[in-house]
């Protein structure tokens, strides 16, 4: 099925790895131009620079902070410009804080609500203006399944995703007739799983790993999910087919979820 996102210009948050990368490649792959930001420059072209593209979709790179807003602003701007407007917006940089509560400080909570909750609010304000002059206006906040379910050790984390979704909801509403949805992951075969696995220092290689953590957490399809996987719900939300979903939310986590 075509999408329609052909010639259409789409910015995505953290594009240098995982799932930020995944749906920048996914983008640029159905024809759409694409701005991709990360903090590491070098490492942001490395991974995109080599990526297929449908001919005539273009790319522009910068290196941006999403907690700084002047930077975004520039990122979001410079975007705007090259490709002539800007028809949706991907939400994905981030990472997770592993710490019971106990050992959690007050400058870890407030870091973490600054990436969740600010970093979604620098870019939408940046982006707003531009998305209001697109014809299908779309914004993708990714999120986690933690929002709802949160898990020890998780607990700032899971507070700030829970907080996010229900700001989504509310930008759904604010920003209409932008359409902003959530995706909510569940354990993604990302940076950051290969960086714990690394730091449980364990004699199991990382499929042994990995498999034993998705058998703890009861994952209906037993196995982590891949980037790509990620990806494609991502792309159907931005896509103009999507026109009347908005302020909802698709869960990403091979049937990790217990609630209905
Ligand atoms: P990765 O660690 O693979 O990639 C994170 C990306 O975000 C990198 O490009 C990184 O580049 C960028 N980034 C991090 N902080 C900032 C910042 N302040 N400003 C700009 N870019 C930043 O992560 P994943 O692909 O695994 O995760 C993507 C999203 O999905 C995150 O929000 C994560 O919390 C969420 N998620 C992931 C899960 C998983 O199992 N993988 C589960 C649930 C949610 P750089 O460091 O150069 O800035």
């Amino acid at each position: 099925m075509d999408l329609g996102l052909a010639g259409r210009a789409y910015a995505v948050t953290g594009a240098s790895s995982g799932v930020g990368l995944a749906t920048a490649a996914l983008l640029l792959a159905d024809g759409a131009h694409v701005a991709a930001c990360a903090r590491d420059a070098g490492r942001l072209a490395r991974a995109l620079e080599g990526l297929p593209r449908t001919p005539g979709a273009r790319l522009h790179i910068r290196a941006c902070d999403v907690l700084d807003p002047e930077e975004v602003e520039t990122f979001v701007g410079g975007a705007a410009a090259e490709f002539g407007g800007l028809d949706g917006l991907v939400n994905n940089a981030g990472r997770s804080l592993m710490a019971p509560v106990a050992d959690t400080s007050r400058d870890q909570w407030r870091a973490e609500f600054e990436l969740k909750i600010f970093s979604v609010l620098n870019t939408v304000r940046a982006a707003e203006p531009h998305l209001r002059r697109s014809s299908a206006p779309a914004i993708v906040n990714v999120n986690a399944i933690l929002a709802r379910q949160p898990e020890p050790r998780l607990g700032a984390t899971s507070a700030a995703r829970a907080a996010l979704l229900n700001l989504t909801r509310t930008l759904s509403a604010d920003l209409a007739p932008i359409r902003v949805n959530s995706v909510c992951l569940g354990l993604i075969d990302t940076g950051q799983w290969r960086r714990r696995y690394e730091a449980a220092g364990t004699a199991a290689s990382y499929e042994e790993w990995s498999a034993g953590i998705a058998a703890d957490r009861g994952i209906a399809l037993g196995r982590f999910g891949t980037p790509g996987e990620v990806a494609h719900p991502i792309v159907a939300l931005l896509s103009p087919r999507a026109s009347y979903v908005t302020g909802s939310s698709i869960d990403v986590g091979g049937g990790i979820s217990r609630y209905v």
